[in-house]
């Protein structure tokens, strides 16, 4: 099913009407020449741009990553951050893609930290582009009513597929994650994937895994590596590649299986918390603070307590 789009506003209507539309391929016309604002917010964190591959960015703002690619129809840009960094990523945007209109804005997923500042963005190039999320992502937003969050202009169930000047960029959502509104991009024609949250580059998981859905986590987690990726932007560290998603699906697979064994062996979960090692990641960034309450949160779930 191929659905054309010409009219913003009306886009989350229109898409609803579709049943079929998680196999929809989206069409996107927007105007090619968009003058740079005269008055572009002058505070902001400072963001660094690193091209990963053909038109393909990483666009850092310290702890935080958000993702950029570059099309003949404009740019999409993944993780406004927050309003400070939304200012930085204007201006690291501008300095990728030179006089290129911002096409698209697309939420990874509802927290705060990674959606935030999607106004400013939109402002610092006309205010016109839309935002894209997954479905699940709509209520939580538009409940939160932050005026710098805004909610989704167009959301999807379960697949979308973006073509911006010939560029194909695949959304994908694998099932609940970190949240339940989680998704993932794929840009083919370079195998770039961008993932938040619930994979990361070697490091643990963070604190208690808050939001984490186990029980789905490990499906979306296989469903992942059916995405035929090679490269990897992270909402957090360093670019990775496939390997770098292989052993963090081995800390995960590992992790459950240390914790049953504490569990089998009649562990309290604060004894658990105390006595579980994975010497193997020992290494990894956050071991030392995170790794433990990892633990707890895993026994949580594998105890049956919720979580
Ligand atoms: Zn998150």
């Amino acid at each position: 099913m191929k659905t054309a789009i010409h009219a913003r506003l009306p886009i989350r209507a229109r898409l609803r009407a579709h049943p079929l539309f998680p196999a929809a391929t989206l069409a996107l016309t927007l105007p090619l020449a968009c003058a740079p604002p005269a008055d572009e917010p002058d505070q902001g964190v400072e963001v660094s741009h690193t091209e990963v591959a053909d038109g393909i960015y990483q666009l850092n703002a310290g702890s935080h990553n958000a993702f950029l690619v570059d099309t003949d129809g404009g740019v999409v840009a993944f993780d406004p951050i927050s309003v400070e960094a939304a200012a930085g990523l204007a201006v690291a945007i501008r300095s990728a893609a030179p006089g290129k209109p911002l096409a698209a804005i697309v939420y990874s997923h509802s927290d705060a930290d990674h959606a935030t500042g999607a106004s400013v963005l939109q402002q610092a190039f006309e205010g016109d582009a839309p935002i894209i999320a997954q479905e699940r992502a709509l209520p939580i937003i538009t409940a939160g009513g932050d005026p710098n969050l805004p909610p989704p202009d167009l959301t999807f169930a379960d697949n979308l597929t973006l073509r911006f000047g010939g560029r194909a960029i695949e959304l994908h959502y694998l099932g609940p994650s970190h949240t339940d509104n989680l998704l993932v991009a794929f840009v083919p024609d370079q195998r770039v994937l961008f993932a938040v949250d619930f994979v990361s580059n070697d490091r643990v998981g963070y604190r208690d895994l808050p939001g984490w859905h186990f029980d789905e986590l490990y499906v979306a987690l296989d469903r992942l590596m059916e995405i035929p990726f090679e490269t990897v932007v992270f909402g957090h560290g360093a670019v990775g590649d496939r390997s770098t998603i292989d052993r963090q699906l081995a800390y995960y697979a590992d992790l459950r299986d240390a914790v049953q064994e504490a569990i089998d062996q009649g562990l309290t979960e604060e004894e658990a918390m105390e006595q579980v090692r994975l010497d193997d990641y020992a290494h990894w960034g956050q071991y030392e603070a995170w790794f433990p309450m990892n633990v707890g949160a895993v026994y949580r779930w594998l105890a049956g307590a919720s979580t």
